[in-house]
């Protein structure tokens, strides 16, 4: 009877799992960079971490493209240039 057997963790990480799912998400606005002939458009990343520490951060959007993280701008914007995508995405 020297090693007992640890079987503890499984059960703790599904609560884990659990908990995360009844939260709201969060977004954030991002403003990707024109590509080309594609202008620059605001998108929505989904927040995972405090909006102070996302500031500025280059960010996967909710429709996959990368764009910068502006905090300070709500999501949903009510903008002219907004990525079609996200806007039917993050609601
Ligand atoms: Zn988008």
């Amino acid at each position: 009877m020297s090693n007992p057997p640890q079987t503890v963790t499984c059960g703790r990480r599904a609560a884990d799992v659990f908990r995360m799912m009844l939260q709201t998400t969060a977004f954030a606005a991002a403003r990707s960079r024109a590509h080309g002939p594609t202008a620059a458009l605001w998108h929505a990343v989904e927040l995972h971490r405090p909006p102070a520490e996302v500031d500025s951060a280059c960010e996967l959007t909710v429709c996959g493209s990368l764009a910068r993280v502006t905090p300070e701008q709500p999501w949903p914007l009510q903008a002219p240039d907004v990525c079609p995508a996200c806007a039917a995405l993050a609601r």
